[in-house]
Order: C-alpha cells, then sequence, then structure tokens
C-alpha cells in the first residue's frame, strides 16, 4: 500500500518519536507565547510566578500552572482570548454533563485545522472520500455535530446531517442512501438495535453500513463488540472534548488498541489526581491535555478528569502518536459504596457479557434504614423472562453473582422489560445517586 492510500496527512502520521518531540517542543513556546496574551494566563503566570520565556525543553512542561474546567468557568465568557474577539468566527460550548458550561472559541484557521484533524481520523478508521457518511450526533453547540461534519466533507464523504434522536427516520434514511459510514454515540447505537429488532431489520441484510465512530461517552469493550456483532461492522472508539476543540483528539486505527492521540496538534500527559506528579506510561491516571496547534484560544495542561492511561510499545500500524486506553470514566464519574470504589463501566462491562442482558441499564444508589444500598436495574432482551419466573431467578442470580464478582459487593438486582428504562437523547445518564436526598 502506497502512503497515499494509508494515510490522510502522511507526513503527520509518520513523524518518529524525535520528531513529535522537536515539534512539540516548538510548538509549544510559541503556544506559551500566544497564552500569554490572554487575560487568563497573563494573570496566572505572573501569579504564579511562571516565565513563559524560560520553557527550553519538554521537561519544562511540568513548571506550566495547570488550568482546570472552573478556571474557565471564572474567565466566562472572553478571559482565554489571546486574539481580539472579532477574529473568531465559530462558537461550541462544552455539554454541560457536569455542571455549568464554558465557551469555546475557533479562528478561521483552527476550524481549518480542527476539520484536518477529525479527517485524519477517519480516513485512518478505512473512510474513504465518496462513501455514505451519517452523523447522528446533536448539533448546535455541541462539538460532536459539525466538528464530524467539516471533518467528513473535508475528507469528501457525502455527509449527512441528520442529528441527534429521531430512531425511525435514522434507519430510513440509512436506507434510502446507501450509509456506509455513522457518528453515533455508543447508548444511541444500543437504542438503535433494539428499534431495528423491533421492526424485524436486520442492519446485516438491509443495510449498507461498515464503520462506526463512537465515542462522546464512556463505553466498554462489551458495547462494542455488542455493537460491531450486531450491525456487521467495524466500531472505532472517538475520543475528544470542547477544550481540546471536540472530537478529532485521540482516535483508534485499524488496530483498534488504543486511541492514537494526535500529538501534534496536543501534549498528552497522565498524571496522578491527588499528588499531580505525571506517572509512568502504562498506569492509570488522569488525563491532562495542552493545545498545541490553537490559535484564538490555546489551552495549557487542562485536567480533563478522564481517567485512563498511554499504552506503553509500539503500535503496529506504524503510527509513533502514543495511544491512549479506553477511558475509564471521568473522576466523577467514580461512586463510593459501603467503602468500595465504583466506576459504572465496571457494571456495564459486567451486564453486557450476559446474553440475557438487554441494551439498558441504570444505578442507582440510595439510603435505605441509614444504610447505602446500590440498585441495579437491567433491562432483559426478550420480555418472556420477566413472565417466566424459573428463568428469571436465573438471570436474576447470574448478574448478582458476576457483579460480586467484579465489585466485590453485592448490589440488588432488579429486572425490566424491554424499554422499560428511561432514554436521554445526548449522553446516557447511567448513574443516579439519591443518597443526599
Ligand atoms: P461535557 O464535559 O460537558 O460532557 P464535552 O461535550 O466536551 O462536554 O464532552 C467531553 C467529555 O466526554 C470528555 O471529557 C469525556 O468525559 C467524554 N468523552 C468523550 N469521548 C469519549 C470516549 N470516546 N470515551 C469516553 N468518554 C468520552
Ligand atoms: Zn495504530
Amino acid at each position: 500500500m502506497s502512503d497515499y492510500e494509508k494515510f490522510w496527512d502522511a507526513p503527520a502520521e509518520t513523524l518518529t518519536r524525535e520528531a513529535i518531540r522537536d515539534l512539540q517542543l516548538k510548538r509549544l513556546q510559541s503556544t506559551l507565547d500566544r497564552a500569554s496574551r490572554s487575560e487568563f494566563y497573563g494573570a496566572k503566570f505572573k501569579e504564579a510566578g511562571f516565565d513563559p520565556q524560560s520553557v527550553k525543553t519538554l521537561d519544562d512542561l511540568c513548571r506550566i500552572p495547570f488550568t482546570v474546567k472552573q478556571d474557565l468557568r471564572d474567565s466566562y465568557p472572553y478571559g482565554l482570548l489571546c486574539e481580539p474577539r472579532d477574529r473568531m468566527v465559530r462558537m461550541h460550548v462544552s455539554s454541560g454533563t457536569t455542571g455549568q458550561a464554558t465557551a469555546i472559541f475557533y479562528t478561521r484557521k483552527d476550524l481549518d485545522s480542527w476539520a484536518d484533524l477529525v479527517a485524519r481520523c477517519m480516513y485512518m478508521a478505512g473512510a474513504r472520500p465518496g462513501d455514505v457518511f451519517q452523523n447522528l450526533s446533536g448539533y448546535g453547540l455541541f462539538t460532536g455535530g459539525l466538528g464530524f461534519q467539516y471533518g467528513a466533507e473535508r475528507l469528501g464523504m457525502l455527509t449527512i446531517p441528520s442529528g441527534a434522536g429521531n430512531s425511525r427516520r435514522q434507519i430510513q434514511i440509512m436506507r434510502d442512501f446507501s450509509t456506509g459510514v455513522i457518528h453515533i454515540i455508543p447508548s444511541f447505537a444500543l437504542l438503535l438495535m433494539d428499534v431495528l429488532t423491533e421492526q424485524g431489520i436486520d442492519p446485516r441484510e438491509a443495510l449498507s453500513l461498515k464503520i462506526a465512530f463512537i465515542g462522546a461517552e464512556p463505553h466498554s469493550e462489551e458495547v462494542r463488540q455488542r455493537i460491531e456483532d450486531f450491525y456487521g461492522i467495524k466500531a472505532y472508539n472517538s475520543y475528544g472534548l470542547s477544550e481540546m476543540n471536540g472530537p478529532g483528539v485521540a482516535f483508534e486505527c485499524p488496530c483498534q488498541n488504543g486511541l492514537h492521540v494526535w500529538e501534534d496538534a496536543y501534549l498528552v500527559e497522565i498524571v496522578n489526581p491527588r499528588t499531580l506528579e505525571p506517572v509512568p506510561d502504562g498506569e492509570y491516571g488522569e488525563l491532562v491535555m495542552t493545545t498545541l496547534a490553537r490559535e484564538g484560544m490555546p489551552i495549557l495542561r487542562y485536567r480533563t478528569k478522564d481517567l485512563s492511561r498511554l499504552i506503553p510499545g509500539d503500535c503496529p500500524c506504524g503510527r509513533a502518536h502514543k495511544r491512549l486506553d479506553r477511558i475509564q470514566g471521568r473522576s466523577d464519574d467514580m461512586f463510593i459504596i459501603k467503602g468500595v470504589n465504583v466506576f459504572p463501566i465496571q457494571v456495564e462491562q459486567v451486564l453486557m457479557n450476559i446474553p440475557e442482558v438487554g441494551n439498558n441499564y441504570q444505578i442507582l444508589l440510595r439510603r435505605q434504614n441509614n444504610l447505602d444500598e446500590m440498585l441495579v436495574r437491567v433491562e432483559v432482551t426478550d420480555r418472556m423472562f420477566v413472565e417466566d419466573m424459573r428463568r428469571l431467578q436465573g438471570v436474576l442470580k447470574k448478574i448478582t453473582h458476576d457483579l460480586k464478582g467484579e465489585l466485590l459487593l453485592t448490589p440488588k438486582v432488579e429486572l425490566v422489560e424491554p424499554n422499560g428504562l428511561p432514554r436521554s437523547e445526548g449522553k446516557a445518564v447511567r448513574l443516579i445517586d439519591q443518597r443526599d436526598m
């Protein structure tokens, strides 16, 4: 295969480790220079006694102060701009999953390089000019809509902005236009499976899908497997966040063994969330990111609160850009019950391995007689289960047993008939903590 066929941006994708580091230092220095022009970083550097000119090697990175979400909220709306306001041509806000939203601004050049990054991701996973691409992502302020739209157009795909929700219409569009590539939130991909089943449509027969990009929310390998098996496609993990433009930050290659972070555009660190010291590759911690190619609103050492690790070793695809492991969740998602730390994704892994378990579940934490209790509500695949007491008991026992094995505590489990649990239009809400109510 020639380089032209394998890479969207061969010069960037084939950089060696050494070349990546050289480029990163150069770009970090100019990013620092730009950032110090903003009201926010100007003040922050002064307060921290940090001289942006003093960064001479990448090892100096650890002296740069962190940026946290609250900083973005405090300097809302324009405090992080390092160019005049009238040079900005686009604004997005984070979806506000964990509180008040934050605004991100883009210059024309920022939009251009962002579109290129997203195109690079999709091309790497096998999308090609001429493919029909359906973006089942919320548009508007959320970056997943326009982010993928511009990237897909840049790549040269016929791009259908079908937006979030509206399952039946989505399926109709897939059929009418022979959609081959989709971008979809994993929880919506699961929901759509139920709708297709209800309609008696086998996507392997009736649709032309070959590739899905799934992301925007944590999901387990087991969910990816379900999606791939049901639709008869390859599903690639897509990671991004508004503070770092949106989608296009890290993406799986055909090897599906971690998400390459585009290190020419982003500097990636994993730190211990308590000590804030960097951890070695292979160890889990909080993901910290720095923009290296953003003009209007650079962000330095942003604490994402997302927990992951860098995978040591080389990727067989030949790209030297470091690989991020599947995100385990946000540090805010972790809950403590009876002294045990639990991530919702651990529950998901167990559930999705059990064939009788359907595509939706919910974790409810509540206090009963002064004791914390964890209730896992699970949709079953078939209404029959709920009516057949013996089978029902068997499934209940199996779920409880497997959850206990993973979590080392015994949750209560309740089986619910198909479509019995609430669904959300955007990112799934899996955890409901009622303990303080
Ligand atoms: P919000 O933080 O309000 O949800 P964003 O829309 O910017 O706003 O979402 C970015 C966040 O979504 C990330 O920080 C991460 O928590 C989550 N996320 C995005 N992609 C993935 C993915 N592939 N796997 C797990 N989580 C993801
Ligand atoms: Zn790879």
